[in-house]
């Protein structure tokens, strides 16, 4: 860490309630994080007329560690995702999106474990779109040989460090010859210097298809920008949905560690969120800041919570409301002492 502090982002929507979920869980483990908390967002819109104020950059910048909430970019407010504006300010070229079922929660597959790294930087997400006339809209996907063979190599060290077996390459470089055929050669190129890794590649929509009939074949996924993102909440749906899956992302000076889903408008401030997706994003940065005995601690609470059932939030048919979740998880920590 570079300055003892964490750039804390709460977030849009349901972001509040599951930073407020999450710093309870943390507390209840013993940690004393040094928080620096910096608005985004629709507050900061409010506040200082851009949903991104220099303050956000600079403070994870500065500290080189943020945990953020979801952020929503109202679409024809004129302003740029502050999402994407954020991965790619910070060169947070990598995407990690961990896929683990949850014991006890019921899903058509109850053991699954893989892992989707996501290009983060350029794709469809670069930002180059314009109208052509009045009826036609142009988007430009980019696609370079250095960030595709950056992601590759970094998918490839994450298996080797992470006991992973096997890398997939997903891509449409059946269609998109040039763009997705960069993609795709890059990787194969990256994939002979891991000889140890098994590699293969496989078209996106099969990827889908796959994954929904027979998702153990995979265990690591590296995509361009557009496919990880729709590939990771299809799989976010295989283990129970939105709210149960983390993400970090990941560049060579900073890691922001934030949940897959998006700020949930349609439950926001009502205390139905369910908060695992953001407690878990916090375990991997307790992680990565050393703290791995409270974050195993965290995790077994979430385990034991899953398993005995009882508690569950409305995304998984209970009626318990977020507060009370992080309450309960807060307490099977104490007992655990
Ligand atoms: P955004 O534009 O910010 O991505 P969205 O509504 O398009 O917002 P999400 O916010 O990811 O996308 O929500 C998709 C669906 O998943 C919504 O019905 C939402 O209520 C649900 N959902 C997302 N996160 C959670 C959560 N943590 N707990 C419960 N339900 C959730």
């Amino acid at each position: 860490m570079k300055t003892g502090m964490v750039t804390l982002i709460r977030g849009d929507g349901i972001g509040p309630e599951i930073t407020d979920a999450t710093l309870e869980v943390i507390e209840a483990a013993g940690v004393k994080i040094n928080w620096e908390t910096v608005e985004a967002g629709q507050e900061a819109i409010a506040e200082h007329g851009t949903p991104l104020p220099g303050a956000v950059l600079q403070s994870l910048k500065k500290n080189g560690i943020g945990l953020k909430g979801p952020l929503t970019t109202p679409v024809g407010s004129g302003f740029r995702s502050v999402n994407v504006t954020l991965r790619q300010e910070l060169k947070l070229f990598a995407n990690l999106r961990p896929v683990k079922s949850l014991p006890g929660v019921n899903t058509p597959f109850n053991d699954l474990d893989l892992v989707i790294v996501r290009e983060n930087t350029e794709d469809l997400y670069s930002g180059v779109e314009h109208m052509v006339g009045e009826d036609a809209a142009e988007s430009i996907k980019i696609i370079t040989r250095r960030a595709s063979e950056r992601i590759a190599r970094f998918a490839f060290d994450y298996a080797i460090q992470n006991g992973r077996k096997k890398v997939t390459a997903v891509h449409k470089a059946n269609i998109l010859k040039l763009s997705d055929g960069l993609f795709l050669e890059s990787t194969r190129r990256v994939a002979k210097d891991y000889p140890q890794v098994e590699f293969n590649d496989v078209i996106v929509d099969n990827a889908a298809m796959q994954l929904v009939l027979n998702p153990h074949q995979f265990d690591l996924l590296v995509a361009p920008n557009l496919y990880g993102d729709i590939l990771s909440d299809l799989c976010a749906g295989l283990i129970g949905g939105l709210g149960l899956t983390p993400g970090i992302n990941i560049g060579e000076e900073v890691s922001l560690f934030e949940p897959v889903h998006g700020s949930a408008p349609d439950i926001a401030g009502k205390d139905l969120a369910n908060p695992t997706a953001m407690i878990l994003s916090a375990v991997f940065m307790l992680r990565h800041l050393g703290y791995s005995s409270a974050a195993e601690r965290i995790e077994k609470a979430l385990y034991g919570h899953y398993e005995e059932g009882k508690y569950l939030t409305a995304d998984l048919g209970g009626d318990t409301g977020t507060g009370k979740m992080a309450a309960a998880l807060a307490e099977r920590i104490a007992k655990m002492d």
